[in-house]
C-alpha cells in the first residue's frame, strides 16, 4: 500500500467535544472526474472537503488529517448521533453517480479502511453511506457501489439469509439499525441493502427480513468500541 497524496484542503476544524472517529463515510463525487473534485475540495468558497479522495485508477489523495474534522457529511444523523463529521472520516470515491466502481478503486478503499480501521477501532458496521445518515438529501455512494463485496472483505456489515423472521414493521428496525425516523429512511436502506428494489415500492416481507438480518449482524458483530 502507498501512502496517499499529501494535497490539502484548508477546509477544516477541530472534531467537537473532544470527539474521534467511529464511523467512516463513504461517498461518490458525481463529478466528471478526480482534478475537478480535488479542486472543489480544497475551494475555500465551496466550504466542502473529504479526508480522503480515491481516483477511479486507485490514487488516493488526502486533504485533511484524520484528527481533525473535515466537511463531508452535514446535516444528518445515525444511531441517534448528531454532527457526523466529528464523528467520522470522510472518503470520497471519484464516480459520475452511474458508473461502477472500477476494481482498482475499490482495492485501494479496502486498503485504506483496512488502516483507518485499526487506527481508530472501527467496527465493519462503523462503515457506512452518506445515504444511510442523510436519507432525505443524499444518495451516494448509490446504487453500484458493491457493499456486498467490501462486506466480503472485511469492512462493512451485508445480511446474510436465515430465520430471522419476516413480522413486524420495518420503521422501528431502520431505527434500531441507525436510521433517523424520516419518511426517506426506506428509500435509502433499499439502496444500500436492496439496491435493485424501487424506492417507493410498498413495504413488504423481503423489507423485513433483510432489516431483522442486518440488526442481528449490528449486534453480533461487536468487537472494538461501537
Ligand atoms: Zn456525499
Amino acid at each position: 500500500v502507498t501512502a496517499p497524496i499529501w494535497h490539502p484542503s484548508p477546509n477544516f476544524g477541530p472534531r467537537r467535544g473532544g470527539l474521534t472517529p467511529r464511523f467512516v463515510v463513504l461517498h461518490y463525487t458525481q463529478m466528471a472526474d478526480a482534478p475537478s473534485a480535488l479542486a472543489r475540495l480544497c475551494d475555500p468558497a465551496a466550504e466542502v472537503s473529504a479526508h480522503y479522495l480515491i481516483g477511479a485508477q486507485g490514487a488516493v489523495w488526502q486533504m485533511v488529517v484524520e484528527e481533525m474534522r473535515a466537511w463531508h457529511a452535514g446535516a444528518g444523523e445515525w444511531q441517534g448521533l448528531d454532527d457526523m463529521n466529528s464523528r467520522s472520516i470522510g472518503i470520497e470515491l471519484d464516480n459520475d453517480g452511474e458508473s461502477p466502481f472500477p476494481w482498482p478503486q475499490m482495492r485501494a478503499l479496502e486498503g485504506l479502511l483496512t488502516a483507518i480501521r485499526a487506527r481508530w477501532e472501527i467496527a465493519p458496521k462503523g462503515v457506512i453511506a452518506h445515504s444511510d445518515m442523510a436519507p432525505a438529501r443524499k444518495h451516494d455512494p448509490g446504487a453500484r457501489f458493491d457493499w456486498r463485496g467490501l462486506a466480503r472483505a472485511g469492512h462493512a456489515i451485508w445480511p446474510e439469509p436465515g430465520d430471522v423472521g419476516t413480522t413486524g414493521a420495518l420503521m422501528p428496525l431502520l431505527r434500531a439499525i441507525g436510521y433517523a425516523d424520516v419518511p426517506q429512511a426506506r428509500a435509502a436502506f433499499r439502496l444500500r441493502f436492496r439496491p435493485m428494489c424501487p424506492p417507493d415500492a410498498p413495504e413488504d416481507a423481503t423489507d423485513i427480513a433483510l432489516a431483522r438480518a442486518v440488526l442481528s449482524k449490528c449486534q453480533t458483530g461487536r468487537h472494538g468500541p461501537s
